[in-house]
């Protein structure tokens, strides 16, 4: 406890000193800014005194405004716009990741096994090699020996023989283990699978190495108490200062300003609160992810908004109640095509959903479930709709439900109707696209595989995100997905469900910005609000659509001061 007290304490002193500090205020001239505020779209000019916009306009209306200690940015034309908020990811992972091996880029499974060998050559025996961003469905050719497509143990632990070895899949819902990794969790042939997961094993009954969903926390629980620390104790924070050193360069250099993370247990909460007023600089959002009990415990201290200068926010809770499409645990209505006796995998009983639900009605929190499958998509709806039925509230709850890949027709209409929003990430639909067929017949991909513009259409607000660093968090990538679902030139995934240039600015902005009741100060670039925006090289509402990936961040200002610019080539 003296440990939460003690940052508390800190960060009081430091904010007292940030207020002494001198005013963020700029001037910024000849702009080509698009607001995302439909009343008043388009615009030339903006003021920025202590950190917020009080003005814009055109250059008349602004110039007698800017004082003489004002420092006066001229753009020449460039465009402005609100800065992107990422509307799922994990903070902390994204940093982790570059602190990591990276196997996003390996072509077959004999690339990875050198990637550890390689590693192996250099760690000291007994450390943990750790690696992330492995896709069977993205490898030139099938592992051979394989079982189900995905490669056996053998090849990988004879690389690292002396090291342990856990590898995640890029969706975050599959892990790879070594023999090391393995003997240390005491995975033997008669080791039950946990509920909601499953420990994949060769026809004679031995573990393949993959450990799908839950199972994965086998090998993980095993890794933290190898490695002496709890999942839930902050036991390096220099290690944790160097991940969210990382993530928060990477955001702030792709035109980040804020960022809604997916879920952090509450001890890394409240490190959070011990960097976001200086060493992070993107704001914060973070949803809390720990055990019922522990939200029980902890969920009425622990609710903050806008902490140390709107940097941090606490008041929403995650679930997962499926898992993921592309390692088969999208919970489905009707089985898997390609896997014709499985319907994906349900990780959290609807009983426990529900129960941190009522926690969030009883606490005032969003509640935010990751659902990728149609089944798991239905049952959250239902969950919802129970609750608010027995809660009614003139205010809408703004509950969410995370990724909302794939839908039953019949459930469309809902999340409208509901007041649910759709927190999709738009780059998972071009980046899945080469097996959503396989997984789910074209009729199920066509009527409700990410179908942001019929979910738009009925009414519901879709937001936007890339769930970093299971896709890069480079919003650029992810906006030219909404908006051409283009996989590679000429070949398009349904191209009826592409948002207008409009539509997939305000998912990235403003609509964020509400699905964290945040619309008051971030989202738009309107008189009043926080004086986060960036600066492109192309204007991402005109230009072709060849250009779009083309796009720079040239500037990413928060709060009025500039914390990158890019350097002229
Ligand atoms: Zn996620």
């Amino acid at each position: 406890m003296k440990f939460v007290v003690l940052n508390t304490f800190v960060v009081a002193i430091t904010l007292l000193c940030s207020t002494t500090l001198p005013a963020q205020n700029m001037a910024v001239i000849n702009a080509n800014i698009a607001t995302m505020d439909r009343e008043n779209p388009k615009a030339e000019c903006l003021v920025v005194k202590n950190g917020r916009i009080t003005a814009v306009g055109s250059k008349d209306e602004i110039s007698k405004l800017i004082e003489a200690d004002m420092q006066v940015l001229d753009l020449d034309g460039k465009f402005l716009m609100p800065g992107f908020i990422e509307g799922h990811g994990h903070f902390l992972m994204l940093g982790e990741m570059r602190m990591n091996l990276d196997l996003t880029k390996a072509k077959s499974w004999d690339e990875i096994v050198e990637q550890v060998r390689v590693a192996a050559a250099t760690t000291p025996p007994g450390k943990w090699i750790i690696g992330r961003g492995w896709h069977q469905s993205k490898w030139d050719s099938a592992p051979s020996p394989n079982v189900e497509g995905y490669p056996t143990h053998e090849a990988l632990s004879e690389a690292s023989p002396n090291n342990p070895v856990l590898l995640t899949h890029a969706s975050g819902h599959m892990d790879f283990a070594n023999a090391y990794a393995m003997r240390i969790a005491q995975i033997e042939d008669d080791t039950k699978d946990p509920e909601g997961g499953t420990i994949l094993r060769t026809e004679d009954g031995s573990a393949t190495g993959v450990f799908r969903e839950r199972a994965s926390g086998l090998i993980h629980s095993a890794r933290y108490k190898d490695e002496g620390q709890s999942k839930t104790i902050v036991s390096s924070v220099n290690y944790l200062n160097r991940a969210a050193e990382l993530a928060s360069e990477e955001c702030v250099r792709k035109g980040i300003t804020s960022f809604q993370d997916a879920g952090m247990p509450f001890a890394q909460i409240d490190y959070l609160k011990s960097v976001v007023d200086g060493r992070v600089k993107p704001r914060l959002w973070v949803m809390v992810r720990d055990s019922n009990q522990s939200l029980m415990q902890h969920l009425k201290k622990t609710r903050m908004i806008g902490y140390a200068n709107d940097h941090l926010t606490v008041r929403a809770i995650k679930r997962a109640i499926d898992g993921a499409l592309g390692p088969h645990g999208a919970w489905l209505l009707q089985p898997y095509d390609d896997m014709p006796l499985s319907r994906g995998l349900n990780t959290r009983s609807i009983e426990s959903v529900e129960e941190a639900a009522s926690l969030a009605i009883k606490h005032d929190y969003q509640f935010c479930v990751h659902a990728i499958g149609d089944r798991a998509n239905r049952e959250v709806l239902d969950i919802f709709e129970r609750q608010f039925k027995a809660n009614p509230s003139e205010k809408s709850r703004r509950w969410r439900i995370e990724h909302a890949q794939h839908l039953h027709p019949d459930d469309i209409p809902r999340f409208g109707q509901l007041g649910v929003i759709a927190a999709m990430q738009a780059v998972h639909c071009t980046s899945d696209a080469v097996f959503v067929p396989k997984r789910l017949g074209m009729r199920r991909s066509k009527e409700g595989a990410y179908v942001w513009k019929s979910l738009l259409n009925s009414g519901a607000i879709v937001t936007n995100g890339t769930d970093a660093p299971v896709e890069d968090v480079d919003p650029i990538p992810c906006f030219f997905a909404s908006v051409t679902r283009q996989l590679k030139p000429g070949v398009t995934f349904f191209p009826e469900q592409c948002m207008s240039r409009q539509e997939g600015l305000e998912s990235y902005t403003i609509n964020n910005a509400k699905a964290a009741f945040e619309e008051d100060i971030k989202g738009s670039i309107e008189v009043g609000k926080l004086a986060d925006f960036v600066v492109l090289s192309n204007d991402l509402l005109t230009c072709d659509d060849d250009e779009i990936l083309k796009t720079k961040v040239l500037r990413t200002v928060i709060g009025g001061e500039t914390v990158y610019e890019m350097k002229s080539e």
